[in-house]
C-alpha cells in the first residue's frame, strides 16, 4: 500500500476545444471545468434545458455497442471512454465535462486531443485524499465471444492486454503500469480501429456521419487503411488499453490492481467495473458500525419524529446513528416479533416484507433531505424505485442498518438517493429512490 497519502486533483483552469461528433457528424464544443473534492467526473449537457448533468458512474451506463454511453432519465452522453481515459490517467479525479451536444468531439480517434486539453488546463491538488479500490481477491469476467478480464491484487494500477482480430490477425500484447507520463507517451496517441465488415453496415445506414479515415483506422482483410501511417506497430492493443482505462474510470475510485485482458470489449470492461463497484459496496456495508451509538452526531427517536410525520405502525426508523457527510447517513431499525406486519406476512413464518425495507430506506433518505433543506414543512413523495433488490430475508430479532446517500438533488423539487439495508454485515436489500416534494 502507498504510505504517503495521494490527494484528489482537479483542473487548474477551464480549457475547451471544438470538433466533430462521430455519430451525428455535427460540430461540438467540449469544455473542461474544475470541480470540488469527492465530486467525481460529471458530464453537463449545455445544449439542453436546465443543463442536466450525468455522473460518470457505472450505475449510469446505458449501452456498450462500439462505444460507451451513459445517461440519466432520458438524457444521454455517447462515446465517453476516450475523454474519461485522458482525465483519469492524467490524474484528474474531479471535473465537469461540458458539451453542447450528446457526444464529445472525436478528434483523430485517439485521446491525444483530451490530453492536450488537460495539459492546457493544468492539474492541481485538492485537500482530500484519493479514494482507492484495493484488489484483495481475484475478480474475473468472461464472455461467450472469447473475452476474458482478470483483476489481480497489485500495489499499482497495471494493465496487461492482448488483442487479436479475425482469424487472430494483428495479435498484439502490451503490459504496463498506468501513470500520467506513461499514458501520455504510450497510450493517448493510439487511435480507434475498426474492421471494415463491422462499419460497412453502419456507413450504409448513415449511423456514423462523422466517421472517416481522419478519426479511425480501418482494417480490411490484411490491409490497414488510415490517413497517416500507424503511430505504433502495436497501435491496436494500445487503443484497447485506452478503452479499458476509460471504462474502468466509471468505478470512480483509483484501482490498485492488475487488469489482465484478453480481447477486451466495452461490454466486458463495463462488467468488470460493475463487479468492482459491487465489491466496494459490500465492503462499505461490512465497515458499518456494529454497536449502536446514541447522542452526539445522530438523532434519537424524538428527533426523528420531529422530522418525519410517520407514526406507529409506519415509522420504520428507530434512530439515526450517524451522519457521515451532509448527504450520507445511517439509520437503525430493530425488528421485533411485535411488528404488526408479521401477523399476516406470514402466519407461522414471519418474514419482513421487502416493501417495508424500501419504506425504511425512503424514511432515512427523507431525513437527509429535510436536514439539507432545513425545513419540515414539505413532505417527500416517492416517484420511483429503481434497481430494487431483496437479497436475504429479514427476520424477527434482526437489527437493520439503513444506509442512505443522496446522489442528486435537482433544484428544490427532486432528489435521488442510493440506499441499502444491512443485517449482520450482509446487504439484505438495496434500491435507488427518486422523490419529489410537496408542501404539507
Ligand atoms: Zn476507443
Amino acid at each position: 500500500m502507498a504510505s504517503t497519502p495521494e490527494f484528489q486533483q482537479t483542473l487548474a483552469k477551464p480549457a475547451s476545444f471544438s470538433g466533430t461528433a462521430l455519430h451525428t457528424g455535427e460540430k461540438v464544443t467540449l469544455k473542461l471545468q474544475a470541480a470540488p473534492v469527492d465530486h467525481g467526473i460529471k458530464f453537463k449537457r449545455k445544449d439542453l434545458q436546465d443543463e442536466p448533468t450525468i455522473d460518470a458512474k457505472i450505475e449510469n451506463l446505458k449501452t456498450v455497442e462500439r462505444a460507451t454511453t451513459i445517461g440519466e432519465g432520458s438524457v444521454r452522453v455517447h462515446t465517453v471512454e476516450h475523454v474519461l481515459a485522458a482525465l483519469w490517467a492524467m490524474g484528474v479525479d474531479n471535473a465537469v465535462v461540458e458539451m453542447d451536444a450528446n457526444e464529445p468531439p472525436i478528434g483523430d480517434g485517439s485521446a491525444q486531443g483530451y490530453v492536450d486539453l488537460v495539459r492546457q488546463a493544468g492539474v492541481t491538488a485538492q485537500d482530500e485524499p484519493r479514494k482507492f479500490f484495493d484488489v484483495r481477491e481475484t475478480v474475473y469476467v468472461e464472455s461467450k465471444t472469447g473475452t476474458l478480464l482478470i483483476l489481480l491484487p497489485d500495489d499499482k494500477f497495471r494493465i496487461s492486454c492482448t488483442q487479436a482480430g479475425p482469424n487472430n490477425r494483428f495479435a498484439q500484447f502490451l503490459s504496463m503500469e498506468v501513470t500520467p507520463a506513461g499514458f501520455e507517451r504510450e497510450i493517448a496517441p493510439a487511435r480507434t480501429f475498426v474492421y471494415y465488415e463491422d462499419v460497412k453496415p453502419l456507413m450504409d445506414k448513415n449511423l456514423i456521419k462523422g466517421g472517416s479515415l481522419e478519426n479511425a483506422i480501418v482494417v480490411r482483410g490484411e490491409a490497414v487503411l488510415s490517413k497517416e501511417p500507424l503511430r505504433f506497430a502495436d497501435e491496436f492493443v494500445r487503443h484497447k488499453i485506452l478503452d479499458i482505462i476509460g471504462d474502468l474510470a466509471l468505478v470512480g475510485r483509483r484501482i490498485r490492481g492488475h487488469v489482465v485482458a484478453v480481447k477486451p470489449s466495452h461490454a466486458t470492461n463495463a462488467q468488470l467495473a460493475r463487479s468492482i463497484t459491487r465489491e466496494q459496496t459490500r465492503r462499505s456495508a461490512v465497515a458499518a458500525p456494529r454497536t449502536i451509538p446514541s447522542g452526539d452526531g445522530g438523532l434519537d427517536t424524538d428527533q426523528v419524529m420531529q422530522i418525519l410525520p410517520h407514526r406507529f405502525p409506519f415509522l420504520m426508523v428507530d434512530r439515526i446513528i450517524s451522519f457521515e457527510t451532509e448527504t450520507k447517513c445511517v439509520g437503525v431499525k430493530t425488528v421485533t416479533i411485535n411488528e404488526p406486519f408479521f401477523q399476516g406476512h406470514f402466519p407461522g413464518h414471519p418474514v419482513m416484507p421487502g416493501v417495508m425495507q424500501v419504506e425504511a430506506m425512503a424514511q432515512v433518505a427523507s431525513i437527509l433531505l429535510f436536514k439539507l433543506a432545513k425545513t419540515s414543512s414539505r413532505i417527500g413523495y416517492f416517484m420511483s424505485a429503481d434497481e430494487v433488490k431483496f437479497r436475504k430475508p429479514v427476520l424477527p430479532g434482526d437489527t437493520i442498518f439503513i444506509h442512505a446517500e443522496l446522489t442528486k438533488s435537482r433544484g428544490e423539487r427532486l432528489a435521488k438517493a442510493k440506499c441499502h439495508c444491512v443485517v449482520n454485515d450482509a446487504i439484505v436489500s438495496e434500491a435507488e429512490l427518486m422523490f419529489t416534494f410537496l408542501d404539507k
